[in-house]
C-alpha cells in the first residue's frame, strides 16, 4: 500500500477518539470527515478556534483487547501502519494545498506503550525539527507511557490526550484486562495535570481526555461526577464524550446488550429515536459539561433520575431550573451575570451582553436586548424585566 492507501484506512480507524477537540455543534459534525473522503476532520481545538485538522492512527496494529474496539487485537480487520517519516512528510506536503490548523497523532498500541510513544514522538519532532513546523500538533497519550515519553510528547505537543474511557475501576475492568486502569490510565493523567498546571514545565500545553460512553454499564452521574473532578482538581481544559454505537465490539459487553434491548423494544422512545438514543444521550452529557465549564454549576447542582441518569427528553439547565422555582424569575435588569446565567435559553455572549446593554441604556423593554425568537421563548418564563 501507499501512503495515500494507509491513511484512508488509517484515518477513518481514528474517526471515533474525539479527544482533538472535535465540534460537537451538529449531532454527527464531529464524526464525518471532511468532502472527498479526505482524512480531515472538523474540530474545535481545546483553547477555542475551530478548523479543519489531519487526523490519524500510525498504526491500527493494536495488540490490546478493549472490548468495545473495532481495532482489538482479536478483530479480523485490516492492519497497516505509517511511518513517522511518512506521516510527516504527507503532512507537510498537505499543508501546502490545504489550509488546515494542525495534525492530530494517534495510534493502536504496536506491541508496547513505549515503541508506540517512540513513533508519534518521533512523528513530531521530524514535523518540528526537519520540517520547521510551529502550528498545533496534537499527540495521543498510550496508556501505560512512561513519564520520560510523556514528557518528550510535552514539549513537542501543542495539546495531548489521554484517553480515561471510564469513571472509575469496576467498568474499565468489564471493558479490557490488559490494561491497568490505576497504573496506565490514572496515574500518568495526574502526571499531565501535573505538568500543565499554571508555573509547571508545560502550562501551555492543553490537555483533554474522553470517556467512551454505554459500552458498560456506568450512570451518567459516575461519568459526571469523574468529569468534573478532572476539571476541578486536575484542571483538564476539555473532556469529550464518544458514544457506543454497537455492533462493533465484543457481543457481552454491556453496551453490545442494550442496543439489543433498545432494538428489541417495540415502540420508538418518545424523545428521540431508538438509533438516536445513545447520541441523545452523549448530547446531553455534553450539555451537562458546558454548565461546568461555562455556566459555573457544579456537580451538585446536577438533577439525575433514579438511575442516575440525565433527562433525555430535556436540556439539563432546564431541568435545574424546573426544579428551582425560587430562584425564578430573574431581574433583566439587576440580576447579576451569574443569575442571568440560571435561566434557560440565557447563554454566556447574552448574560454578557445584557449585562453590558444595561451599564450604558436603561432596559425598559425586552425587546431592546434583540434576542433570538426561540431564545425568547425559551427564557421568558424564568425572567422578569
Ligand atoms: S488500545 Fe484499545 S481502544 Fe485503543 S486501538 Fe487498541 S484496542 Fe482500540
Amino acid at each position: 500500500m501507499d501512503v495515500v492507501d494507509k491513511l484512508d484506512i488509517l484515518s477513518r480507524d481514528a474517526q471515533y477518539d474525539l479527544s482533538c477537540a472535535c465540534g460537537t455543534k451538529a449531532k454527527e459534525e464531529h464524526r464525518t470527515r471532511g468532502s472527498g473522503g479526505s482524512w480531515i476532520y472538523p474540530v474545535t481545538v481545546a483553547s477555542g478556534g475551530s478548523g479543519i485538522m489531519l487526523k490519524t492512527l500510525l498504526s491500527n496494529a493494536c495488540t490490546s483487547d478493549c472490548r468495545y474496539c473495532p481495532l482489538r487485537e482479536e478483530s479480523d480487520t485490516r492492519r497497516t501502519s505509517l511511518t513517522p517519516d511518512e506521516i510527516a512528510s504527507f503532512f507537510i506536503n498537505f499543508l501546502s494545498h490545504k489550509p488546515i490548523i494542525g495534525i492530530f497523532l494517534s495510534s493502536g498500541i504496536i506491541g508496547s506503550a513505549e515503541y508506540t510513544m517512540d513513533r508519534l514522538i518521533a512523528s513530531a519532532e521530524i514535523l518540528r525539527y526537519r520540517y520547521h513546523y510551529r502550528g498545533y500538533i496534537h499527540i495521543k497519550i498510550i496508556p501505560g507511557a512512561s513519564i520520560e515519553a510523556i514528557n518528550r510528547a510535552m514539549q513537542l505537543a501543542s495539546a495531548v490526550s489521554l484517553n480515561i474511557e471510564t469513571p472509575g475501576i469496576n467498568h474499565f475492568s468489564k471493558l479490557t484486562h490488559k490494561k491497568d486502569y490505576m497504573k496506565d490510565i490514572i496515574e500518568p493523567l495526574k502526571y499531565i495535570s501535573q505538568m500543565s498546571q499554571k508555573g509547571s514545565p508545560f502550562q501551555k500545553v492543553h490537555t483533554t481526555s474522553q470517556f467512551i460512553v454505554g459500552a458498560s454499564d456506568e450512570s451518567d452521574k459516575e461519568i459526571l461526577s469523574y468529569s468534573y473532578n478532572m476539571y476541578d482538581h486536575l484542571k483538564f481544559d476539555r473532556l469529550y464524550f464518544s458514544a457506543y454505537q454497537g455492533g462493533l465490539g465484543d457481543p457481552t459487553i454491556p453496551g453490545e446488550i442494550k442496543k439489543r434491548e433498545i432494538d428489541q423494544l417495540p415502540f420508538s422512545l418518545s424523545h428521540t429515536s431508538k438509533e438516536d438514543y445513545v447520541i441523545t444521550r452523549e448530547h446531553r452529557l455534553y450539555q451537562a459539561d458546558f454548565l461546568f465549564r461555562q455556566y459555573n454549576f457544579s456537580y451538585d447542582d446536577l438533577v439525575f433520575g433514579k438511575e442516575g441518569n440525565l433527562d433525555l427528553s430535556k436540556d439539563p439547565k432546564e431541568v435545574w431550573a424546573t426544579k428551582h422555582q425560587e430562584f425564578f424569575p430573574v431581574s433583566l435588569k439587576k440580576g447579576s451575570k451569574e443569575e442571568l446565567l440560571r435561566v434557560p435559553g440565557i447563554g454566556p455572549l447574552t448574560a454578557q451582553k445584557i449585562v453590558n446593554m444595561r451599564k450604558n441604556t436603561p432596559l425598559s423593554d425586552i425587546y431592546q436586548l434583540n434576542l433570538p425568537r426561540s431564545l425568547y421563548s425559551k427564557a421568558k418564563k424564568y425572567i422578569i424585566l
